[in-house]
């Protein structure tokens, strides 16, 4: 049963206000989701100001412990965390259990609490004056998470919210909301003291609630690009704190001098993983020249048409279904565009052979793609690939800079020099160079550019933990050293 996790426990909702939950690979409606009440959200409130009262002061290796708990406890219960995943979202087993391990990077990194917060000191800043700066928690931090990474964003946000000193408000989607349960469950087996993480579930009506409560502090969101930019304008314009990271279309640029073999199978993998319902999915390709898009078409149309289709708990599956049945109409809807739009259908997915039931599609392959087509400027969210041609790297290079969207890129070349200048110049966050999907490593930081991300600091690494925490410098002198005090200035003199 899907319930609210308020106070260190699962909290049985008597809220009227329910969502679907289907599964994807039947289309049938699994299970329903209660939608948070006003009194749930008060009550989620109260219980995380309550835990931050005493949580903020407790000490760092004691945060740490919690994280080391919970590291060993997430890594006991993967298999079951990734057949919820897999049950709600349709995704393969072994993916979702790619994605958990993704999330598992930044509780390690959260292990380390006692050196991520480790202070700058300095001695003698003047006579008998020392100098330090300390990072502090700021309160009631909350997280709002999209469907396609049920427990790899949250795990992205909340570790290293919890070891700054923070309580935690998390509200998944309503689509794929078991795992949000099982992580809250598994943080309070781990030792977290009641109240520190609360889920609430729920759609636009508990967030705008959460958004806008005076007691929260600081608001961190993951989904679309039209949400994103309604969070950071309303919440910012409450005093909170906020980053807000939205979709994409990320480009992968094919250099004339690149390993085509390796090149297409990385693209294939990278555009149609999870059924392409990544935000780092490669969803455009830019081929330098007429030759190398028709040898990549060659060699992806074979292997796009013999990609197994099934349910996500088949092993032999490489593309589940879609998680609901408006993302499947949006994905025709693209298809059908397309055409209009004067693209070559290369592969089509509608054709492909699909189990009857659930929410499938085949993979799909758009050739003779031009910038001023809505299936290269919009995100489709499906398994769907387009091919630019551009006549020179130049070219290539302002189509990616240009686009809307800035969150991943990749380039595949043997020349060192070219992939520099693209690391250098490309307008988007986060690079890869003949690596296709680049999400940064848990201590570096993730976030993309343009209406990728709205907000100063990203996720996870350095970032995350500076969004969650703010900064306090202490000069401290003892009367030992007391030597008058001036009307001017001070200084070190
Ligand atoms: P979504 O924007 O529909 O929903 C995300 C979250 O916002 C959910 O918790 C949902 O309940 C809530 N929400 C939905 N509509 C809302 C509204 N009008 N007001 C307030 N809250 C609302 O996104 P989704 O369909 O769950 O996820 C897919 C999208 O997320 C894609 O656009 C994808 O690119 C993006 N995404 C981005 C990143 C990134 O790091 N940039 C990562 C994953 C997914």
């Amino acid at each position: 049963m899907i319930t609210q996790h308020i106070n260190g426990e699962r909290s049985r909702s008597k809220s009227t206000e329910t969502g679907p939950v289907y599964n994807p690979a039947t289309g049938e409606i699994q299970q329903t989701v209660p939608f948070a009440s006003s009194e749930e959200i008060e009550r989620a409130i109260n219980a995380a100001e309550q835990a931050f009262e005493s949580w903020s002061s407790t000490s760092i290796p004691h945060r740490a412990k919690l994280m080391f708990n919970f590291k060993q406890l997430l890594e006991k219960n993967l298999d079951a965390l990734a057949r919820l995943i897999t049950a709600e979202h349709g995704k393969t087993l072994e993916d979702a259990k790619a994605s958990i391990r993704r999330g598992l990077e930044v509780v390690e990194l959260a292990c380390g609490a006692p050196n991520l917060l480790k202070s700058q000191y300095s001695r003698s800043v003047a006579s008998g004056v020392d100098c330090y700066s300390i990072r502090q928690g700021l309160g009631i931090c909350v997280g709002i998470t999209p469907f396609n990474f049920p427990a790899m964003i949250p795990l992205w946000m909340y570790p290293l919210a919890l070891i700054a000193g923070n309580a935690f408000i998390h509200k998944p989607s309503e689509k794929d909301p078991s795992a949000s349960l099982l992580l809250a469950d598994l943080l309070y087996e781990a030792g977290a003291p009641p109240g520190l993480l609360n889920v609430l579930q729920g759609d636009k009506t508990v967030v705008d609630a959460l958004i806008t409560h005076p007691k929260v502090k600081a608001v961190s969101f993951v989904g679309s690009t039209a949400v994103a930019e309604h969070i950071y304008q309303t919440a910012c314009a409450q005093g909170k704190r906020v980053q807000a990271f939205g979709g994409a279309k990320n480009h992968c640029l094919i250099m004339p001098d690149a390993d085509l073999n390796d090149a297409a199978a990385a693209i294939l993998a990278a555009a149609y993983g999870s059924t392409g319902q990544r935000c780092m999915a490669i969803s455009v390709v830019i081929t330098i020249g007429d030759a190398i898009a028709e040898a990549l078409i060659t060699q992806l149309k074979p292997a796009i048409e013999n990609l197994y289709i099934g349910s996500g708990e088949n092993p032999k599956t490489l593309l589940g279904p879609l998680n609901t049945p408006e993302l499947l109409a949006k994905v025709k809807y693209y298809l059908a565009l397309g055409e209009q739009e004067g693209a070559k259908l290369i592969v089509d997915g509608r054709k492909a052979k699909i189990p009857e039931q659930g929410f499938f599609i085949g993979a799909s392959l758009f050739d003779a793609v031009t910038p001023k087509m809505r299936i290269y400027q919009e995100e489709i969210f499906g398994p769907v690939l387009c091919i630019l041609r551009a006549p020179d790297y130049e070219t290539a290079l302002s189509w990616v800079s240009q686009h809307p969207y800035g969150n991943g890129t990749a380039i595949f070349t043997r020349n060192g020099e070219i992939a520099h200048d693209f690391a250098e110049r490309v307008q988007v966050g986060m690079v890869g160079i003949n690596i296709p999907i680049p999400v940064p490593v848990a201590y570096h930081s993730f976030g993309g550019w343009k209406r990728s991300m709205f907000g100063d600091l990203d996720m996870y690494g350095a970032e995350g933990l500076q969004f969650y925490s703010r900064l306090k410098t202490v000069s401290s002198r003892w009367p030992k050293h007391t030597q008058g005090h001036s009307f001017n200035l001070p200084t070190n003199l």
